[in-house]
C-alpha cells in the first residue's frame, strides 16, 4: 500500500464530507502543499483535529482525490478493496444471468465506494477506465482482485489521466486472453461491435441501454427518425429494429459511415434502406429546413462541448437552440428524444431548455418518460454529479 499522509480539512468543509461528499477539491484542503505523490493514503481530519475519514489523492478533473472510508478503524488496504468490488459483483448479479445482455458496468467508480475508475464487461472481456495517476498506482491490486472474482477472458485498460504531454500510445491489453476484434456484444438481444483497442470511445455507450430499449419497443414503429450526433448509429439501430420506417444518421467523423454500416449489417438490417450523413449536424439542419424535411421522431444526443469548422456548441449555452432546431422540424405529434451527459447541469435546468424553446418556437408540448442512468451505473445521492445522464423523451403537440 501506498504511504499515508494526514491531510487537514477546514472545518466549515466537516459536515459536507462527513454526510457523504466524496470529493476532495482544492479550496477545503488547508495543507495543499503536503499533498505529493498521487496514490498517496490520506487520513483526513479538519483543524480542530476531528476524525473525518480515509481517501487517497488523485487529480481528476477539478478533484484532489477520494474519500473511502468514514469510518476509523476501517483500513484501506487489500481486504477493503476485495469488500468493495464483491459488492459491486452482487450488485450486478442480474446483469451476469442475463441471456440478453453481456455487456453492462460491474463498478461505477464512487457510485460503488472507489472513485476514480470504472470497470465495464464485455462479453468476458474487462475494460478498466483509470481517471487518475492515484488510482493507477492501486492497478496491481485491483487487476488480481478482478481476475479473482470474475469469470473472464481477458482485461484491457484505458488511462483516461493526463500523462503530462507524453502521450504514449501503448497497447490497452492487459492480461488473460486477446480478444479478436470486435468483440460481438449483446444488449437486450441486439448485436454491437466492441473495439478495446481503438482510442476511448469503443463504439457504444452503456448508459444508454434503457433508452435504446425505449425507442424500439415503445416509440419507433412507423416514424422516421433523425438521428444526430449518431456515432456507430445505435439509436437508428434500436429504431430500425422497431420497425421504424426509415432512420438517418448524422455524426461529422468520418469513422461513423463504416461503424454504422457495421452496426446495422450485424443486426440484419439493410443499411441501404436507411441513410447514413457524415456531416455537421448544423449544416443538416439549415438542409432539412430548406428541403421541408419532417421527421416522426428526432434524436439529440451532442458531445457536452463540440467545435467543427463553422460551429461551437455546449450543451450549458446552446442546448436551447439545438432542441428549436428539432422542434422545427418534427412532425405534429412527433417525438423529440433529448439528451445530456453533461455533470453541469440538472434535470430541472434541463427541461427549463425544453421549456424555453417551446415557448420561443410558439409549440406545446409534454414529456411522457424520462430516464437518468442505469442500474449498474450505481450512483450515490451524496455525489448528484455523478448521476449525470438526463433523457427526455418530449411529445410535440399540435396545437
Ligand atoms: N449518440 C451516440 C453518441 C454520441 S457521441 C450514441 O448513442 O452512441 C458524440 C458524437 O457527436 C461523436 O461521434 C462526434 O463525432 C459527433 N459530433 C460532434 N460534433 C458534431 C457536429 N457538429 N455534427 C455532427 N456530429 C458531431
Amino acid at each position: 500500500m501506498p504511504k499515508e499522509i494526514v491531510l487537514t480539512i477546514k472545518s466549515k468543509y466537516f459536515n459536507k464530507f462527513k454526510s457523504g461528499y466524496p470529493l476532495l477539491f482544492k479550496e477545503a484542503i488547508v495543507n495543499l502543499n503536503d499533498l505529493k505523490e498521487e496514490g498517496t493514503l490520506l487520513m483526513l481530519i479538519d483543524e480542530q483535529k476531528r476524525f473525518i475519514g480515509k481517501g487517497y489523492y488523485g487529480k481528476q478533473n477539478k478533484g484532489y482525490g477520494w474519500i473511502l472510508t468514514r469510518k476509523e478503524h476501517e483500513e484501506i488496504d487489500y481486504e477493503f478493496f476485495e469488500r468493495k468490488i464483491k459488492e459491486a459483483i452482487r450488485h450486478r448479479k442480474s446483469f451476469f444471468a442475463d441471456s440478453e445482455t453481456n455487456a453492462f458496468r460491474i463498478l461505477n467508480g464512487e457510485g460503488d465506494g472507489v472513485g476514480g475508475f470504472t470497470v465495464d464487461y464485455f462479453d468476458g472481456y474487462l475494460l478498466l477506465n483509470w481517471y487518475s495517476e492515484g488510482i493507477y498506482q492501486f492497478k496491481n491490486l485491483i487487476v488480481e482482485l478482478f481476475q479473482n472474482l470474475v469469470d473472464y477472458k481477458g482485461i484491457y485498460e484505458k488511462k483516461r489521466f493526463d500523462l503530462k504531454g507524453q502521450y504514449i500510445d501503448d497497447d490497452d491489453f492487459l492480461t488473460g486472453e486477446r480478444a479478436q476484434f470486435p468483440i460481438i456484444v449483446k444488449e437486450n438481444g441486439v448485436h454491437f461491435a466492441v473495439y478495446l483497442n481503438d482510442g476511448a470511445m469503443v463504439g457504444v455507450f452503456l448508459d444508454q441501454r434503457n433508452v435504446r430499449k425505449s425507442i424500439r419497443d415503445y416509440h419507433a414503429d412507423g416514424k422516421t427518425v433523425l438521428n444526430t450526433f449518431s456515432y456507430t448509429g445505435a439509436f437508428s439501430v434500436f429504431a430500425a429494429l422497431g420497425g421504424a420506417a426509415k432512420t438517418t444518421s448524422v455524426d461529422l467523423a468520418n469513422r461513423s459511415f463504416n461503424k454504422t454500416v457495421e452496426q446495422f449489417s450485424l443486426n440484419g438490417v439493410d443499411y441501404e434502406a436507411h441513410d447514413i450523413r457524415v456531416m455537421d449536424v448544423f449544416n443538416y439542419f439549415n438542409y432539412a429546413v430548406r428541403n421541408n424535411l419532417k421527421f416522426g421522431m428526432v434524436i439529440l444526443d451532442p458531445p457536452s462541448f463540440a467545435r467543427s469548422k463553422k460551429h461551437r456548441f455546449s450543451v450549458a449555452k446552446d442546448y436551447k437552440d439545438l432542441i428549436k432546431e428539432a422542434i422545427s422540424i418534427t412532425e405534429d405529434n412527433g417525438l423529440i428524444i433529448a439528451s445530456t451527459n453533461f455533470a453541469g447541469i440538472d434535470m430541472k435546468k434541463f427541461k427549463s431548455f425544453v421549456d424555453k424553446a417551446f415557448s420561443e418556437m410558439g409549440g406545446k408540448y409534454k414529456i411522457i418518460e424520462e430516464h437518468s442512468l442505469p442500474n449498474d451505473f450505481k450512483t450515490i445521492k451524496e455525489f448528484p454529479e455523478g448521476d449525470y445522464l438526463k433523457v427526455l423523451f418530449i411529445s410535440k403537440i399540435k396545437g
